[in-house]
């Protein structure tokens, strides 16, 4: 019932959804003020690569799908492509190049090449409804689905409880539940956001819609399991990455060594809480026969799905869609791909690219958003039916 705020332990983690509950206003208040920084709030993306897989023509024409860019001269000199192309060439590991992109072989999603695209000001360009659906939109979700789900479907999986999957029966490994726990729980999390911040098409007001939210949500309790499931994850990525994040340079943008206190006191912050409620076990996953050639075939879909982003025909929509499935790469990178050497900030401190530490980081705003705006939900429909 997703009325009230779901308990229990959470499938695949070691954490409950009371600690994630308890935590999560502090968490996302930390976030949101995180992302507003010079550092957080800068991203480069290449939003005009075509399609690499159909011919994309579903174009938004609507003005919510438009996106603002900023001129690179509001750039901190720092954080501008040319600079970071010279600190952030990925050195010893082959890199994999097609049209505008590439990815190193511990990547789990493409990255846009430095010498195309534009500077976006993240707070100028809140991901909410945009009008952007019909069939370009399904054709993007359903793509992500069939063919890049190892072949599962939601009926097939989520409606179960994992204790209750029997994998010879159901052919499904705890990887691949694992893996579609991941896109079914982003596609969760954009749907929350598009039902909360709605526009009233009558009014031209926006606000939360509660219909809108159980049709796509509360009707389906797995998916809002998967919101908090994303969240764990990320949370453990960020925690492990702790040491290096708290050693990352955030000056630059405001000029003033002040400015990158502050950020790295609320990044400690949430650095702190991340150790706290991140509790998933990612030794638990990639050990048992066949491991290396499962990890793989993880990655080439996972990674996929980050190229099948340049088909969303809607700017805003694309956009969004390329931090949230970068951030979520970026977090899978850390778990599964590097060990303890790696994460050393001593000795390996080209170790993420500005942009995955800024995808990962405003992915996880987006994911504790998502559980926030929940909550008024569940407030919304108790007012509701207590007028009924
Ligand atoms: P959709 O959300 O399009 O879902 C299609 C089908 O997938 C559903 O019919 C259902 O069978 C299944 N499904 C739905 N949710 C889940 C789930 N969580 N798990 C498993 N299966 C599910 N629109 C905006 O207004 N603003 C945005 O910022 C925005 N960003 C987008 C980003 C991406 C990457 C994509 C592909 C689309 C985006 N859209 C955005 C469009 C939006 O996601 C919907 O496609 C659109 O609102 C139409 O919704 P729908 O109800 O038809 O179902």
């Amino acid at each position: 019932d997703c009325k009230q705020a779901p308990t229990g332990p959470i499938e695949t983690t070691l954490c409950d959804y009371e600690t994630v509950e308890s935590y999560n206003d502090e968490l996302f208040g930390k976030l949101h003020e995180l992302v507003e920084t010079p550092f957080f709030k800068y991203y480069r993306a290449d939003l005009y690569r075509e399609c690499p897989f159909w011919h994309e023509n579903g174009l938004c024409m609507n003005k919510e799908c438009v996106i603002t860019t900023v001129d690179e001269s509001e750039i901190p000199e720092k954080w501008r492509a040319a600079e970071l192309s010279k600190v952030e060439m990925p050195s010893g590991e082959q890199r994999h190049e097609v049209e505008g992109c590439f990815y190193r072989d511990t990547d789990f999603c493409y990255l846009d090449d430095m010498s195309e695209g534009d500077y976006i000001d993240l707070t100028l360009n809140p991901e909410r409804f945009t009008g952007y659906a019909g069939i370009s939109a399904q054709r993007v979700w359903s793509s992500i689905y069939r063919e890049n789900c190892f072949g599962l479907s939601e009926s097939k999986i989520s409606r179960k409880p994992d204790s209750m999957v029997d994998p010879d029966e159901e052919k499904i490994c705890l990887e691949q539940r694992v893996y579609y726990k991941i896109i079914s729980g982003l596609h969760a999390s954009i749907s929350t956001h598009i039902c909360h911040q709605d526009m009233n098409r009558t009014t031209g007001e926006w606000g939360p819609n509660l219909q809108c939210f159980i049709n796509r949500i509360a009707a389906y309790p797995e998916r809002l399991q998967y919101i908090y499931f994303n969240t764990v994850l990320l949370l453990r990525a960020v925690a492990r990455i702790g040491p290096y994040l708290s050693a990352y340079d955030y000056c630059g943008g405001t000029g003033s060594h002040e400015g990158d206190a502050e950020t790295l006191a609320k990044l400690t912050r949430v650095i702190d809480i991340a150790k706290t409620v991140g509790k998933f076990d990612e030794t638990s996953l990639f050990n048992g026969e066949n491991a290396n050639v499962l990890k793989e075939e993880f990655k080439e879909h996972f990674r996929n799905v980050t190229r099948i982003m340049d088909c969303v025909g809607c700017d805003k929509c694309r956009l969004w869609g390329k931090i949230q499935t970068q951030g979520v790469g970026t977090a899978l990178k850390i778990l599964f791909e590097l060990d303890e050497n790696a994460l050393n900030p001593h000795l390996n401190s080209q170790l993420l690219s500005r942009s995955e530490v800024v995808a990962l980081i405003n992915t996880l705003h987006r994911f504790t958003e998502s559980l926030s705006a929940v909550n008024d939900f569940r407030k919304l429909w108790a007012e509701t039916d207590k007028q009924e």
